[in-house]
Parts: structure tokens; sequence; C-alpha cells
């Protein structure tokens, strides 16, 4: 069955009968919100891994590697430590925080295992919750106070896939596998001050006994991150703000105004436009409704359309 089959011939319209046998009800609102082509062409071979649904190489080589990898291949395929040591330099997030997820990678950390076996003298355990051993993956993965701000973070995690004893796989994972990320290098998730927060507040209850909340931590570690990507994001400010409001149509004729109306719960969307002489004055004008689309996107360019 191709999706063309879903839609009436002669009405152009979606065939709710049809809908209605053969997919899920609640999935049945989404597609009679999706607009049908007017020029009504086939259907086509589409690629849901990139926005514009168009196959790419990158894409390609990540379904291969995440969504195409059978269980049992996991445990061989893990990555190279040179790789996931380079990709520490590249994550979203101030030097200091790359430098020990790094450190973190290249076993440069001490934690306890570490001085104990460079024959340190100190004690072997965790200083949070007493384990017999405190490993890099212990003290920033399992250990229950990192285990429940993981929990509590918007990281997906989930049992046997994150976080693991593995401190390669759950990098691995935060790096390249987690939400079917297509770009590692635009990846806005606040992880990195996650991971800088629990080494921070594990550091505070070894060396000073103080105790930190893991729900404090993520939400002083999501404030943080949204702080970074602020200031960064604020840099260029264009000098062009001040002119927008008297160069808008004073040089035009004629003006015809569009807009759409859309809101997430109505069942239709609206659209308007009015067409203006030289002098201000409407002279034209038409409005008129759609069943709701997609987003608010959608509804605009639709007014535009039709208006046109
Ligand atoms: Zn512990």
């Amino acid at each position: 069955m191709t999706v063309s089959s879903l839609i009436n011939p002669v009405s152009k319209e979606w065939d709710v009968s049809l809908l209605e046998q053969y997919v899920a009800q609640e999935d049945i609102p989404m597609i009679l919100s999706l607009a049908i082509s007017p020029s009504h062409r086939r259907d086509t071979v589409c690629w849901s891994h990139t926005k514009n649904e168009q196959y790419t190489v990158k894409s390609g080589y990540w379904v291969a590697t995440n969504l195409m990898r059978k269980e049992e291949e996991i445990e061989v395929l893990q990555p190279s430590i040179t790789k996931l040591k380079a990709f520490a330099w590249k994550v979203n997030a101030p030097q200091k925080i790359c430098h020990l997820i790094w450190k973190l990678i290249s076993g440069q950390v001490a934690v306890t295992r570490d001085l104990v076996r460079r024959n340190m003298r100190c004690d072997n355990y965790c200083p949070r919750c007493g384990t017999p051993e405190e490993t890099v993956t212990h003290a920033i993965f399992e250990c229950p106070p990192a285990l429940q701000a993981w929990e509590l973070s918007v990281t997906p995690s989930s049992s046997q896939i994150f976080p693991v004893s593995s401190i390669y796989a759950n990098m691995d994972y935060l790096f390249w596998r987690k939400n079917r990320i297509l770009e590692p290098e635009d990846d806005r998730d606040p992880y990195p001050w996650i991971i800088w927060y629990i080494w921070k507040v594990r550091n505070d209850k070894l060396f000073r006994g103080i105790d930190r909340d893991p729900l404090e931590l993520v939400r002083y570690a999501e404030s943080e991150c949204q702080a970074w990507y602020n200031a960064r994001d604020s840099v260029p400010i264009p000098t062009q703000v001040q002119t927008t409001e008297e160069t808008q149509s004073l040089s035009l004729c004629n003006i015809c105004m569009v807009d759409g109306s859309w809101t997430s719960t109505a069942q239709f969307s609206g659209m308007g436009w009015v067409g203006k002489d030289t002098m201000g004055k409407i002279q034209l004008m038409g409005s008129r409704n759609l069943r709701r689309r997609q987003t608010a996107l959608h509804s605009e360019l639709e007014a535009l359309q039709w208006a046109m």
C-alpha cells in the first residue's frame, strides 16, 4: 500500500475511513493535519534520518553504526580510546570541562583505586557510598548519587544501555549514540556539565565532607549549560536594529499583508490577507480556515500561498 492509496482520488482529501481501517487511532489527527500536495505528485522514497529527507553518506554511516548494529556486535565494536579522547576536545563545553572529560577517558583523574595502585596511602573505598573500590566509572556513573543525577537529567538513560559499567561505553553513548544525534558536534545536551558537577560534588564530599542534593546538582548544571550557550550565541549582534520600523514597505505602491493563525489544540488553523493601496487604504481582503496543519510555520506558508 502506498500513501496515495489513502487519498480519495476524487475529493483529493485523506480518506478517513481507510485511515481508520489501517492506521492507529492516535496517529490519525496527525495524518489529517498533513497538507496534500496540490500537484498530486506520485509517492517517492524518502530517507527519515535527515531533516530534508535526502540521503547522505554521513547519516547512512550513523544508521549503520547505531541502528543496524546487532546486540552481540556491540562488545566487539567498542570504540577505540583514541577516537573518544579526540572527541573530548570537540564537546560543546568550556575547555576545563573538555579537559576533565579527556582525563576521565584517559584514566588520569585521582579516584581512590588509582591512588592505591600508585602506592599512595589512602582508603580504597568510595568516599560517598563506601563501596570497596572507587573507579572512574563508579565515581561518575555508578555511585548511587551520581546514578540519581543521571536519572534526573534530560540525558536519556535506560538499563543495559546507559549508564553501564564501562567508562568507554558510557562516553561513546553520550558522544554519539543517545537521542539519534545526527550532528554530534551540534549536540546541546548538558551532559558535560553533569559530569563536571558530579566530579565536583564527589570532591566536596571527599575533601570537605559536604553532601549535595542530586536534583540541585542537575538543575545547577543545566542552568550553567544554558548560560554558556547564551553567552556564546549572543556575541555577534547585528547593527541594523534601529532602522527596521521606518523602512518597512514605505517605498512600495500596493502592498498585500498575510498572516496565518495556529494553536496546537485547535481543530482548524486560519489564514487571512489584505491588499492596501498607496494611501494605505484596504482595497481587497480575504480569510478562510483549514484543518489544523502540523506547525504554525506550515500555516504561515499556506496563508502566503493562498494570498498569492
Ligand atoms: Zn560510591
